[in-house]
């Protein structure tokens, strides 16, 4: 049943906007700033913190900071102002997948919230229509959503390094053409998706065509260059579908979605590991539930989105070869030839919707970071059947997505902050997604405030003996009033 909201909808996004900042002031957004100043530091020459991404982690993590009371969070982002995330480049759905009612970084206020945002903008009733949230849409909540708390995103700003300078965290970028280093109290790395690594082209495809005749999915694909050509796509997942509608609308001959699995799979478990327990608690289960949770969904895919797979289906030039692995490709007379176990197919180009590799020393922003940050494969040895080597390669996150030094001298890697895919095993699989950030996004709020906190330790007792804020009444003659009052007292 479709709720109708008791309070009449604002008439423009810009009413909505004053709404929920009238909203945010009755709820004390934002706290008073609470930081002691750094020594030897002149004031704002160092960042509270630095966040490295401004896709929809990085805007709601930096709201959920600035609520806490830190004033100068900073974001970076290497796409060009307005790209940030997936949504308006290499996802290629229609509509989410995620419920429309299952979204959560709005901190539980209702003139904040997506269903408002598309009320105010489409009217109540086409909410209530509404089957899933348009991809196009998700991304103009968000800029709106962004600008209601003043975050500014630094765009086209690519973050090269994460490195120790004394007791705070340097972090070097380059902006078009200009590198700059600036100094932060703590940097949280909410990078996306192939933050731990890089999108997987399989070296079998690599090693035999030239890079014309491929691109991974997850990546700028020229769809006009298909016009008329067979299109052989490796991968189950709802990009490769996506890939594939795309490629037919845009006029290829044919499609052929090719996979190893004898069936597609049915049922989505990530919905089950949804629950408030689940959420809230995952970094307090064993080392080994972890692990097996991990393992369990390297082993047990998604399937399609429901739209995107009857889309694909009806289109004609679409072809499902389920049972159909890629053996071996190669170029023959102008043509790739793919062997499978059922036979040799031939295109003119692939899609591979092949995922991502875990690399963490190919990432930029991890070259300081990756050899002295702890791997799962250094902290938990799984029983010989349950060995998993690219989830070992994975960092062994703190229960608040801080890093864990390999060695001792270098605990300054637990003022940085993995929330990205790097945080899979220790942290779950719904962390940056839409539906785990109503969960996450505290964790990771209360462990930044931790470490700030804890770094200033020794500050809070001197802070206290100098706190001079009167809360008394003070008239002019106060003091005097109050003398007398107690003079009268003792007599
Ligand atoms: C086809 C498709 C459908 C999807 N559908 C859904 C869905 O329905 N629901 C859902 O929850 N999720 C969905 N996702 C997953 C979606 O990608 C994530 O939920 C979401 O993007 C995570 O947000 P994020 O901010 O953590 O990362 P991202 O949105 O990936 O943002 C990361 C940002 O970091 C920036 N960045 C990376 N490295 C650097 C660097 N070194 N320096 C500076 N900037 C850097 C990037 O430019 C990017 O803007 C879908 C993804 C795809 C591809």
């Amino acid at each position: 049943m479709i709720i109708s909201p008791i309070t009449a909808t604002p008439a423009t996004l810009d009413d909505l906007e004053q709404a929920a900042r009238a909203d945010l002031a009755a709820l004390g957004y934002p706290a008073p700033g609470w930081l002691a100043p750094l020594d030897g530091h002149a004031a704002g020459a160092i960042a509270d913190v630095i966040i490295v991404g401004g896709g929809q982690s990085g805007v709601t993590l930096a709201a959920g900071l600035k609520w806490e009371g830190l004033a100068d969070v900073r974001v970076l982002d290497s796409a060009p102002a307005g790209s940030e995330g997936p949504w308006l480049t290499f996802a290629r759905m229609e509509e989410l997948r995620t419920p429309k009612t299952q979204v959560g970084n709005e901190f539980n206020v209702p003139n904040l919230s997506v269903r408002r945002w598309f009320e105010t903008r489409y009217g109540v009733a086409a909410w209530a229509d509404l089957p899933r949230i348009p991809r196009t849409d998700w991304k103009a909540y968000l800029d709106w959503y962004a600008g209601v708390f003043d975050i500014t995103i630094t765009s086209e700003t690519q973050v090269l390094d994460v490195a120790a300078d004394g007791d705070v965290i340097a972090v070097t970028s380059l902006c078009r053409g200009t590198v700059t280093r600036t100094l932060a109290r703590a940097v949280v790395l909410a990078t996306g998706f192939d933050g731990a690594g890089a999108w997987r082209v399989p070296a079998f495809v690599s090693d035999s065509l030239d890079k014309s005749r491929y691109d991974h999915t997850n990546g700028p694909v020229d769809f006009d260059r298909l016009r008329g050509k067979r299109v052989g796509v490796l991968g189950h997942g709802a990009s490769a579908f996506d890939n594939a509608i795309k490629a037919l609308s845009a006029g290829a001959a044919s499609v052929d979605l090719c996979f190893r699995r004898p069936r597609l799979p049915r049922t989505n478990p990530h919905r089950a590991i949804e629950t408030p327990g689940m959420m809230t608690h995952y970094p307090d289960l064993s080392d080994t539930t972890r692990w097996q949770i991990a393992r369990f969904f390297r082993k047990n895919d998604q399937p399609p989105p429901v739209r995107s797979f009857e889309t694909a289906m009806a289109l004609p030039g679409f072809r499902l070869r389920p049972a159909t692995p890629w053996l071996d490709v190669r170029e023959t007379q102008g043509a790739i030839h793919v062997t499978t176990p059922g036979g040799v197919l031939e295109f003119d180009h692939l899609l591979l919707a092949t995922g991502m590799a875990v690399d963490l020393p190919a990432r930029a922003e991890l070259k300081s970071l990756s050899a002295r940050i702890a791997l799962w494969g250094e902290r938990y040895t799984p029983p010989d059947d349950e060995a998993d080597e690219r989830l070992a390669r994975l960092p062994y996150l703190d229960a608040f997505y801080g890093f864990l030094p390999k060695h001792e001298e270098d605990a300054w890697v637990g003022r940085v902050f993995a929330f990205n895919s790097a945080s899979f095993v220790s942290q779950g699989p719904h962390s940056t997604s839409i539906s785990g950030h109503r969960h996450a996004v505290p964790r990771l709020v209360r462990g930044v405030l931790r470490r700030l906190l804890l770094d200033q330790e020794q500050a809070i007792l001197p802070a206290l003996e100098r706190y001079a804020s009167v809360d008394l009444p003070v008239a002019d003659d106060f003091e005097a009033r109050l003398a007398t009052l107690e003079t009268e007292a003792v007599r």
